[in-house]
Parts: structure tokens; sequence; C-alpha cells
């Protein structure tokens, strides 16, 4: 589940440290978590949600 803080900022859904982005945030974009080092991507804008992009091994 994703958070939105009240900055408008994401948490990491992995370790719930604070995300931020600079870009743009659209369905695709890739955040990278400074704490835990988990990329995740918003699946969707509306409402904005992340899943965390997991390697397969
Ligand atoms: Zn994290």
């Amino acid at each position: 589940m994703i958070k939105q803080n009240k900055s408008g900022l994401y948490n990491c859904p992995e370790c719930d440290n604070p995300l931020t982005s600079e870009k743009e945030i659209k369905q695709g974009t890739v955040v990278e978590c400074p704490a835990c080092g988990t990329e995740s991507e918003f699946i969707t804008v509306k409402p904005p949600q992340l899943a965390p992009l997991e390697e397969e091994k």
C-alpha cells in the first residue's frame, strides 16, 4: 500500500522511507529508495500506487 504524506511525497513500500521524485510522476515512473535501494514503479497515478520492482531470480 502506498501512503501519500503531507508534503505530497510518497513512502517506500518496503521500508516506509519518504521518497522524492524530481521527475513528473506518471505511470511507469521509477523512483529509487535511498534508504534500502528498492526501486519502485508507479503502476497507477490515479490513485497513485507504488509497486516495488523485484528482480526475478
Ligand atoms: Zn526503502
